[in-house]
């Protein structure tokens, strides 16, 4: 049995506020599905190509960024989204498509792809009431997961990324998917599990300048018999019943809690066939500070033909990662007694598990330090996860437990992160 994951011998992701791989552009609040664990009001409103522009300059000012996600609502349903991921790689930045892939077709994926687009993450999960997918099972849903992925394949050169909302139902089948990832490699590069939120309206009441507020008629304030409460740890857990050796190398903390896990990051060095090992906190260390030192930037989206790499991992990273070093054992062990086998094209892969926002018993919000998805409201960077407060209530809420005896049992408030579609 692993031992549990201690934060304290994993790498902690040195983005912050002001130095962070990404940036959360949201040119439309419109979306086509309306998904169980979704954190934006559908709204069918696109922003003008000078509001994004304004919102790019906002980010320009005040973060050094890497990419941009490009997310909403759908950002699929904007008409103009040539010209926003345009604008995203004019600034030398990677643009990546957050969608729930429905209205793609091939055709507007080659134009993205010629607009200069680096990658898309797609929602695909089993909660989202979609047309023809209704009452699927996760595992039932790597079907359409494996259409969108082979139409990124059959462009190139674009990476290919899958989120999917965890709830307490589809817990244990997140190592099918895990699996069905590794099936896929090469052709998916990361696979985001985000732990289902929502507000705990039973646990607290919500106040803004000391006035109450009405959260319940936000979207991510909607009643729910669901659990709130599921944590990065659980998911570790439920992955390693079925790979054993899973290995978390670097996250990032709580802003209350700094040993919780709110992004998890896992990378697996593994051929088509055969999972040889999972990177150390050396190698992530390594390779945030070299793409730091390099570019001035933190890195988080990779560019896919740096992830068939394996091999040069396994023979660059030995020395200095023990993660690694135990893939490279595990290849070499191959190698003799399946040389055809070892031969094989090795990926690097990420699995992330991201642990959206906790409100503690006290009432107080353990957010992820260093947010990396930040978006743009009135001219400040705020919670992408939590954009519907400032909208409504001018700021964002604070959660005030109901009755003393409410406090003796941890409670949390949560919404959704990653793609608005979820
Ligand atoms: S938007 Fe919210 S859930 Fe997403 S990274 Fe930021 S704090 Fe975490």
């Amino acid at each position: 049995m692993p031992a549990p994951v201690d934060h304290r011998s994993l790498y902690r992701l040195p983005w912050n506020l002001a130095d962070n791989p990404i940036a959360w552009l949201e040119p439309t609040q419109a979306c086509n599905l309306s998904c169980d664990g979704c954190y934006r009001k559908n709204v069918k409103e696109h922003k003008s190509l000078d509001e994004v522009q304004a919102d790019l300059d906002v980010f320009a000012r005040l973060r050094n960024f890497d990419g941009v996600s490009i997310a909403g609502g759908d950002p699929l349903t904007h008409s103009e989204l040539p010209a926003i991921v345009r604008k995203v790689a004019a600034m030398g930045r990677k643009p990546i498509i957050n969608t729930n892939g429905l209205a793609l077709t091939r055709e507007l994926l080659v134009e993205l792809k010629r607009a200069g687009l680096m990658g898309l993450t797609f929602h695909v999960d089993s909660r989202q009431g979609r047309p023809g997918w209704r009452d699927k099972t996760e595992v039932q849903m790597n079907e359409l997961r494996s259409i969108y992925a082979d139409m990124v394949a059959s462009v190139g050169g674009l990476a290919c990324a899958f989120n999917s909302t965890v709830y307490d139902e589809t817990l244990h089948e997140v190592p099918d998917l895990v699996a069905w990832a590794g099936r896929n490699l090469g052709k998916v590069h990361t696979m985001v599990f985000i732990l289902f939120r929502a507000a705990a309206l039973k646990q607290f009441d919500y106040f803004v300048g000391g006035k109450k507020v009405d959260v319940d008629a936000l979207v991510y304030g909607q009643p729910q018999t669901r659990r709130l409460d599921l944590n990065a740890r659980e998911v570790v857990d439920v992955i390693r019943e079925r790979y054993p050796d899973f290995a978390p190398c670097a996250y990032l903390n709580g802003t209350k809690e700094p040993d919780s896990f709110k992004w998890l990051l896992s990378m697996r060095v593994a051929s088509k066939n055969q999972t040889y090992g999972w990177v150390g906190p050396k190698f992530m260390e390594a390779a945030q500070a070299a793409y730091h030192l390099f570019t001035g930037r933190y890195v988080s989206y990779a560019a896919p033909s740096s992830l068939t790499m394996g091999r040069s991992v396994l023979a660059g990273a030995w020395p200095f990662d023990q993660g690694v070093r135990k893939a490279a054992t595990s290849w070499a062990r191959t190698a003799l007694s399946h040389p055809l086998e070892a031969m094989r094209e090795m990926h690097m892969q990420s699995i992330l598990i991201i642990q959206p926002i906790d409100t503690l018993e006290d009432g107080s919000d353990n957010m992820c330090d260093g947010c990396p998805d930040m978006t743009v409201h009135d001219g400040k960077l705020v919670w992408s996860c939590r954009l519907e407060e400032p909208r409504a209530f001018g700021s964002f809420a604070t959660a005030v437990p109901k009755r003393p005896e409410a406090t003796a049992t941890r409670t949390r408030l949560s919404v959704m992160d990653g793609n608005p579609t979820s």
